[in-house]
């Protein structure tokens, strides 16, 4: 995660839903509790923390996520090969015949994956309405175009493995189109 970039996530409880996010503008390399807040389905506080009380404004894109998926955890990176491929195939990032889709869920070969590119915006609500839109393509994540990726998974570590996976996949594409 470059500079103070990118949000985590993870489910507290579901019901009601509580989810643990980063704070906002922190370096992800060095959290500690402090640098992680409670937030509610709509992505508000729960409680002040005594230093890092106010959660990303992405967080509300986190809780929307976790809420509709049911996934237990969110990975957001602003990765450059999310953002190249974004622009590169903005209606969608082409997947097929490669060992690395099993990661994602999806089969090595035979299987035409698309990984979903969303426009980006600055209202959690707009962003949660376009993910809703491609949630059907069938991979766990999704590109926001000239922004970055976000990535969910059962829990943490299944986030980041998918999160890396993807990474892999997007730079596969955008370097293989180089080569034909
Ligand atoms: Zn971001």
């Amino acid at each position: 995660m470059q500079a103070t970039s990118g949000n985590i996530s993870e489910v507290l409880t579901r019901t009601p839903l509580r989810v643990a996010v980063t704070a906002s503008g922190n370096d992800k390399g060095s959290l500690d509790s402090l640098d992680v807040v409670a937030i509610d389905v709509r992505g508000m506080p729960l409680a002040a923390g005594r230093r890092a009380a106010r959660p990303s404004a992405e967080g509300g894109l986190h809780a929307h996520i976790v809420d509709v998926t049911g996934a237990g955890a969110v990975v957001h990176v602003h990765a450059m090969a999310s953002v190249l491929a974004g622009r590169r195939w903005p209606a969608g990032v082409p997947l097929r015949d490669v060992e690395m889709l099993k990661a994602l869920g999806r089969a090595a070969h035979g299987d035409d994956v698309l990984v979903p590119v969303i426009a980006n915006s600055q209202d959690m609500g707009e962003l949660g309405a376009r993910l809703d839109a491609v949630l059907d393509a069938g991979v766990p994540g999704v590109v926001v175009a000239d922004h970055g990726l976000y990535v969910w998974g059962a829990d943490l570590d299944q986030a980041r493995h998918r999160t890396e996976a993807f990474e892999w996949l997007l730079r596969l594409a955008l370097e293989s189109t180089r080569l034909s």
